[in-house]
């Protein structure tokens, strides 16, 4: 039998091929940060990107400063996580375009009511909508009212896990409040509600922890107040190394609250700060005197900066090892 010359070639060029990829594969976390000005970090950023080795999408906590489904920096999302029901956390509002220059210059323009932005953003991108307590039902509505698919609102209640990906979502309990605003209601009882000044019932508000499929484990604080939950269910259970962790004071712990769960609690490798509720770069620098200052001095654990479009990758235990 004769050899084929040009078939051997092929298998071992096909073979090298392959052993290349195999060793290139991604090991690491991709966080990216998608705030309202570019290599900023401003007063109401909360909307990260979160890459897992794998090349899953998450998307947290959208806001108002995804400029809605169009956003070129969105790229494929295969989930969408909503801490709560708030205005700054689901999108009620938002940019009509990331922008650079001063945090203060920042407007909201676009208003996205009823839908909201995780519902207009998850609907075009065909990604899941995965969130606790009772906020699964009013987003599978929505999806509906859009001529989506109800089934992609998904829950996950405390304690339970649902995989997307590579990536097993849970939430776990946030101290804080839940309502929803009659405008994103609309319609009669959104009325009634505004004239009554009262808000309608979600549920818990819920932060998460995603255990990614390199197998470390990242909490998203949401807004909240110190809970013991942060200790038992964060670090004794789950053994977060990675934290983003919202300081803004006034609606959920201040940056000395923040840093003492940091420090007392969870004790992680690496922290994101988040939700500093007031401009907190210029030109790419921490300013002096803010929450992300105090608790950056305060915090034992190294403090990352969510600038606006820059990458930070983050290995399996936690390390920031590009882009920090
Ligand atoms: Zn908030």
């Amino acid at each position: 039998m004769k050899i084929n010359l040009r078939t051997l070639y092929l298998t071992a060029a096909v073979l090298a091929l392959g052993l290349s990829a195999q060793t290139s594969v991604a090991t690491e976390l991709k966080v990216t940060p998608l705030g309202s000005m570019d290599g900023e970090f401003c007063q109401l950023d909360r909307a990260m990107i979160l890459e897992d080795p794998d090349g899953t999408r998450i998307l947290y906590d959208p806001g108002r400063t995804v400029a809605g489904a169009g956003d070129k920096r969105l790229g494929k999302i295969d989930a969408v996580l909503v801490s709560h029901m708030h205005g700054d956390h689901v999108g009620d509002k938002h940019i009509s375009a990331p922008a650079q220059g001063d945090c203060k210059k920042t407007s909201f323009p676009v208003n996205a009511l009823p839908h909201t932005n995780t519902v207009n953003i998850a609907h075009a991108k065909g990604a899941k909508i995965i969130t606790g307590s009772e906020m699964p039902k009013f987003f599978a509505a929505k999806l509906k009212a859009l001529g989506g698919d109800p089934a992609n609102s998904q829950l996950v209640r405390f304690g339970a896990t649902v995989k997307v990906g590579g990536v097993a979502i849970t939430t776990v309990p946030a101290a804080h409040s839940n309502g929803i605003a009659g405008d994103m209601i609309g319609g009669k009882l959104g009325g009634m509600l505004n004239a009554a000044g009262l808000t309608a019932y979600a549920g818990p508000p819920t932060g998460y922890v995603l255990t990614l499929s390199n197998g470390l484990a990242v909490y998203l604080s949401g807004d909240t107040g110190i809970t013991a939950e942060q200790e038992t269910v964060v670090h004794d259970h789950y053994k977060a190394k990675l934290v983003v962790m919202n300081i803004g004071d006034t609606y959920t712990t201040g940056p000395s609250e923040a840093a003492w769960v940091v420090n007392q609690l969870i004790k992680p490798e690496s922290v994101i700060a988040s939700h500093a509720n007031q401009p907190s770069t210029s030109g790419g620098k921490m300013i002096k005197g803010t929450r992300l200052d105090e608790f950056m001095s305060l915090s034992k654990a190294k403090v990352y900066v969510p600038l606006s479009g820059h990458t930070m990758s983050f290995n399996d235990k936690g390390k920031c090892t590009a882009g920090c």
